[in-house]
């Protein structure tokens, strides 16, 4: 080794062990647009032909861009029941084309409310494809291109809060929400799985999974006036309160209204991302009181809100100088789907809601439309992304696709070499479900929705790890 290379090793040894300079310091920038569809879209959240009948509350995306030094991160979280890899792939090129954000940095979320539009996927497929062989071509249901409309909006909200980009303070804080969220899934006395069995069912044994309480909570502050401006909340529980069939956010729509209150920040842009809630709702079914959807989703609002400005005291600033991201592509196994499994899926599929079948039935039909399309498109093997980010060495948050089970998303935090793990799932890409094997075995609603092979959890559990390994500093 020559003089020169000892100096130039010696350089780069400076450089990384060198106090924080100016440029890495967070820089974090926030924007919002607007995605109600028009009156009269079909509604998301079920198994069938919902038409919407006005907006309870308007839909958003939105996006807030955290960088330090050359390391850029945007979140983009949607009020819609969930985000295809078509167009999250679409709209995270572009926007890296127009900031240089890397697209692996790119996490682009659903909060998963069942008050958004139905627009993509086997159930509007099969229903647009109805309508326009009834209407001579056209679907009344869908009077503009909301597909590629979402693209625009969701390059647009992230090139302008990349530009809105100003100095800030990044800080966290992880109270527990208990009394709110329960275990769907519950073993039933005769030894059957049951789901969502109702309220006093006297047949329930217990229920057959936990809850994560957990409420991460991390704020950006414009660090000259100290005013709270973006946020983003995570909560292990469907966002499926709201009910009727009005457009709305649900309660994550009524937590922005409510934590602009709590936190006097009329301005605050407030993300929200489901947790890993795959078999999580608010039904208590050991309370007899039949609840009014509307009014239950603005408490739920309300109560994370409340919690959430209990526990501000108790914020933790965020460390500089250490923003980093991971991204990984695994590819989990499709199950296997015959031809004559496909056309009668099909065939039930193009005659939803006239042909009487069982719910059971009909979600099994809805899989087996993945399961051939995946085979087609990805020879049977679907492409996972999942994403981890090092906010500082205590702290990290891992994004995953899909609906995930509870117990998955509990085991990445506690497999986490990081003190904090936010876990958020419903990430670029569509909403059917994550169970564990466990579930899978078990069966009931959220293993027939899935068209991959049991195991598909424990892998993107894994594959999570071994990101967050990876970031975790010595
Ligand atoms: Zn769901």
């Amino acid at each position: 080794m020559d003089r020169r290379q000892v100096g130039m090793l010696f350089a780069v040894w400076l450089v990384a062990s060198q106090p924080l300079c100016a440029q890495e310091r967070f820089r974090v920038g926030s924007a919002t647009a607007e995605i109600t569809p028009p009156v009269g879209w079909r509604r998301a959240g079920g198994f069938s032909e919902v038409i919407s009948t006005g907006v309870h509350d308007p839909l958003y995306t939105k996006a807030m861009v955290l960088s330090q030094g050359g390391t850029a991160l945007a979140l983009v979280s949607n009020d819609l029941c969930s985000v295809p890899r078509e167009l999250t792939d679409a709209a995270r090129k572009l926007a890296s084309q127009e900031t240089g954000i890397p697209i692996a940095n790119i996490v682009i979320v659903a909060t998963h409310t069942h008050g958004g539009p139905e627009y993509y996927g086997p159930l509007r497929d099969a229903l647009h494809a109805r309508a326009k062989k009834e209407n001579g071509g056209r679907d009344p249901r869908e009077p503009i291109d909301y597909a590629s409309q979402l693209v625009q909006r969701w390059t647009e909200v992230i090139v302008r809060a990349c530009a809105a980009r100003r100095p800030a303070s990044l800080s966290i804080v992880v109270p527990h929400q208990v009394g709110v969220a329960f275990n769907r899934r519950y073993l039933m006395k005769d030894g059957s799985t049951g789901w969502n069995p109702g309220r006093r069912n006297p047949e329930i044994f217990r229920p057959l999974g936990p809850v994560d309480p957990e409420l991460p909570f991390l704020l950006a502050k414009d660090a000259e006036s100290g005013k709270a401006f973006a946020s983003l909340t995570v909560f292990a529980m469907h966002t499926a309160i709201s009910g009727g069939a009005p457009f709305g956010a649900c309660y994550p729509g009524h937590l922005q209204t409510h934590l602009r209150r709590q936190l006097d920040a009329p301005e605050l842009t407030s993300l929200f991302g489901e947790g890993c809630a795959g078999d999580v709702n608010h039904v208590d079914v050991s309370s007899e009181q039949p609840l009014d959807s509307q009014s239950h989703a603005e408490q739920v609002g309300a109560c994370l809100a409340a919690t959430i400005a209990q526990a501000l005291p108790l914020v933790r600033p965020i460390a500089e100088g250490q923003l980093a991201v991971r991204s990984a592509t695994i590819r989990s196994p499709v199950r296997p789907i015959s031809a004559e499994e496909y056309e009668a899926a099909k065939g039930l599929m193009d005659n939803l809601d006239r042909n009487r079948a069982p719910f059971l039935v009909v979600v099994d039909a809805w899989r087996k439309m993945f399961c051939h399309e995946f085979w087609e498109k990805h020879a049977g093997r679907l492409p996972q992304e999942v994403q981890a980010v090092r906010f500082d060495r205590d702290t990290a948050l891992v994004a995953l696709p899909h609906e995930v089970f509870v117990e998955l998303g509990l085991a990445i935090k506690s497999g986490s070499p990081f003190r904090t793990t936010i876990v958020v799932s419903l990430a670029n890409d569509l909403d059917f479900y994550i169970p564990t094997r466990r579930a899978f075995e078990e069966g009931q609603y959220e293993p027939t929705t899935c068209p991959l092979a049991a195991g598909c959890g424990e892998r993107l559990v894994e594959a999570a790890l071994g990101l967050l390994h990876d970031l975790k500093p010595e």
